[in-house]
C-alpha cells in the first residue's frame, strides 16, 4: 500500500519532473495492490488511500505558506485535487516566465537592475529553468545582497580606473558561490562558508552544484521510502498535513517550532486558536507530541505494548505505522486517566492519529523545566518529594497505573510543583513486568532524591511497598527483585488457568499515607 500515490520516477535534471513529460489529464497510472476481501472493506483502508493522495499533492501547495513544515514533491495524477494543484504549478510557472520577461524588460541596459526575484511564484529549486550555470541567482538568502543589490551590469564591471571590478573577479565571485551554496536543497549540508569568508571558484561551486542537484535527485528516489518515517527535526508530508490542517481549521493559531527532538518523538509549541465545538476550549498554549514513524526505536518498546491486555488483541492485527498510532493513543488514554485524578499533567486537547495536542506545561513558548535540569531549595525538593510520592500512589490506586519511565527527565517543575508528562509507555500495575516497571521507577525517585538531600526520602524498596501496598519483605535488592518477578508470575498463571488476570495483587489493606 505505501507505493500507492506516489509517483515512481525522480524528476531528472535539465527536463523537470516527470509529471510533467505526461499529461497532466492523462489517466492515472494504477498501481495493482494485492490485498484481502476484508481489506477492501474496510473504511479505513479507504481513508489511508485517500490521505495517501492528498498528501502526495498537498505538500507543493504549501511551500510558501508553511514554510520549514512544508516540503516534499510526490506527485501523482490519480485525484481532482493534484491536478488542480498541477494546473495551478503550471500557471505559476507562466506566471514566472512573465515576471522574467518583464524584468528583462524594465532592467534592459540599464546599470542599475531590479530583480524580480522576491515575486516568483515558484521555487527556483522547483523550477526547470537552466540559466547560467554561475549567474544563476536567487538571492533571497543571500547575505551580500543588502551591500550588493546589483548583478553585475552587461557591461561586466563595475568601478572606475584601477578600481574596476569586473565579475570575473576571484573575491567577488567566490564570496557569491559560498552564498549560493545557500540555495542548494536544505537536506544539502554546506556548512558555514559564508562565516569563514569562503571564496568558492566557480569550478568547484559548479561541481558542488552539480553535485547537490544529483544528491537531491538520489533522494528524490529515496524519497517514497523516506516519506513514511518521522526526520530527525522535520515531520515527513503526512505529518505536516495533519499539523497544517489543524493551523487551518483555526483549532492551533500558529505553531512556532520544535521544543524537543527525542528517539520517538519530536515536541512542538503552538498558540491555541478556537475550537469547533463550544464545549472545548483550547488551550492558549499546546504541545504537539508527533510520534515518530520510523521503527528502530520501536523495537525496544514492544515489550510495553504486547504485553498490555489493552492492547493484546489488536496488537498482532497490526501493521506498525498503526502501531505507532497505539502509542499515541495510549498517551491520551493514560493521560486522560491521570487528568481524571487530578494528577498534575498536560491536558489532552485532540488525538489525530500519531500525532497528540496537549496543553503546554510552561509558558510564553519556554516549556518548564524538567526535574534534572532546575535547582530547588531544600524546602521545594522536600515539597516535590512528598507531592511524587503522593501522585505515584495516586498513579496506582486511583488510574491503577505505573508510569514505566518515572524520572526527573519526564517530570517537569511548573507553579510550585511537579508536573508527570510522557506516559504513552505508562501500563497496568497486573501487566507481565509492570512490578518490575514500578521497582524501576521507584528506584529512580529515590535515589534522584536521596542524591538530591531530602533525608526523609525512602529507600527504593519502602518506596515500592508504599506505592503498591504490598508487602514485600525482603532487605536487599536480589530477593526483592524475585519477590517481584514471583508475583507477576503468579498473574501470569491465573491468567493461563482462569483465562483472565488477577484485578489487583492482593495487599494487606491500604499502605500507609505518607506525607510530611
Ligand atoms: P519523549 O518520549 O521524546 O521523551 P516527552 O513526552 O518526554 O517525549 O517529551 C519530550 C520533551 O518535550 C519533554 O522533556 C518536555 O521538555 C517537552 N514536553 C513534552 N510535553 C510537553 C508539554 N505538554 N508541555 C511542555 N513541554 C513538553
Ligand atoms: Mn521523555
Amino acid at each position: 500500500m505505501d507505493s500507492v500515490g506516489v509517483a515512481a520516477a525522480a524528476p531528472d535534471a535539465g527536463q523537470g519532473p516527470a509529471w510533467q513529460s505526461k499529461c497532466p489529464w492523462g489517466a492515472p497510472s494504477t498501481t495493482s495492490i494485492s490485498c484481502s476481501l476484508a481489506d477492501v472493506m474496510s473504511e479505513q483502508l479507504a481513508k489511508e488511500l485517500q490521505l495517501e493522495e492528498e498528501n502526495a499533492a498537498f505538500p507543493e501547495v504549501v511551500v510558501a505558506a508553511e514554510g520549514p513544515f512544508i516540503t516534499g514533491e510526490n506527485i501523482d495524477t490519480s485525484s481532482d485535487l493534484m491536478l488542480a494543484q498541477m494546473l495551478q504549478m503550471e500557471f505559476d510557472r507562466e506566471y514566472d516566465a512573465q515576471l522574467r520577461r518583464e524584468e528583462k524588460k524594465i532592467n534592459g541596459d540599464s546599470k542599475v537592475s531590479i530583480s524580480f526575484e522576491n515575486y516568483r511564484k515558484v521555487h527556483p529549486y522547483d523550477s526547470d529553468s537552466s540559466e547560467d550555470e554561475v549567474d544563476w541567482q536567487d538571492t533571497r538568502h543571500d547575505p551580500y545582497r543588502a551591500d550588493k543589490p546589483t548583478t553585475t551590469p552587461r557591461r561586466g564591471f563595475i568601478g572606475k580606473g584601477k578600481d574596476i571590478t569586473t565579475k570575473h573577479d576571484e573575491v567577488v565571485c567566490g564570496r557569491k558561490n559560498t552564498a549560493r551554496m545557500e540555495n542548494f536543497a536544505p537536506e544539502f549540508q554546506v556548512g558555514d562558508g559564508i562565516g569563514m569568508d569562503l571564496k568558492l571558484s566557480n569550478q568547484v561551486f559548479n561541481a558542488l552544484k552539480q553535485h547537490a542537484y544529483s544528491e537531491e535527485r538520489r533522494s528524490a528516489r529515496l524519497h517514497e521510502k523516506k516519506e513514511h518515517s518521522t526526520a530527525e527535526k522535520a515531520v515527513d508530508p503526512k505529518t505536516r498535513l495533519l499539523l497544517y490542517k489543524m493551523v487551518n481549521s483555526g483549532m492551533l493559531e500558529t505553531i512556532t517550532g520544535c521544543i524537543s527532538t527525542g528517539k520517538e518523538s519530536v515536541v512542538f509549541h503552538a498558540y491555541g486558536g478556537k475550537s469547533a465545538t463550544e464545549d472545548k476550549v483550547i488551550p492558549p498554549e499546546c504541545a504537539i507530541k508527533v510520534f515518530k514513524t520510523t521503527l528502530n526505536e520501536f523495537k525496544n518498546r514492544d515489550k510495553y505494548i504486547k504485553d498490555d491486555y489493552r492492547f493484546k488483541d489488536r496488537f498482532s492485527k497490526l501493521n506498525p505505522r498503526k502501531i505507532i498510532r497505539m502509542w499515541a493513543e495510549k498517551e491520551m488514554h493514560n493521560l486522560t486517566r491521570m487528568q481524571n485524578a487530578g494528577i498534575p499533567c498536560p491536558q489532552v486537547v485532540i488525538l489525530k492519529k500519531h500525532v497528540l495536542v496537549m496543553s503546554f506545561i510552561g509558558q510564553d513558548q519556554v516549556p518548564a523545566p524538567k526535574l534534572k535540569d532546575v535547582t530547588l531549595s531544600s524546602e521545594d525538593m522536600k515539597k516535590a518529594y512528598y507531592q511524587i510520592l503522593n501522585m505515584m500512589q495516586q498513579l496506582y490506586r486511583e488510574c491503577n497505573l505505573v508510569h514505566a519511565d518515572l524520572s526527573e527527565y519526564n517530570m517537569l517543575w511548573h507553579d510550585g510543583k511537579v508536573w508527570l508528562i510522557d506516559v504513552s509507555q505508562s501500563v497496568e500495575p497486573t501487566h507481565p513486568h509492570g512490578l518490575e516497571f514500578l521497582f524501576r521507577d521507584c528506584r529512580n525517585v529515590s535515589q534522584f532524591f536521596q542524591k538530591g538531600g531530602v533525608a526523609e526520602a525512602l529507600n527504593e524498596r519502602e518506596l515500592f511497598n508504599a506505592v503498591s501496598g504490598l508487602n514485600i519483605t525482603a532487605d536487599n535488592e536480589v530477593d526483592f527483585q524475585a519477590e517481584i518477578e514471583a508475583l507477576e508470575k503468579m498473574n501470569e498463571d491465573h491468567v493461563q488457568n482462569h483465562g483472565k488476570k488477577l484485578s489487583t495483587f492482593s495487599s494487606d489493606g491500604d499502605p500507609p499515607i505518607y506525607d510530611e
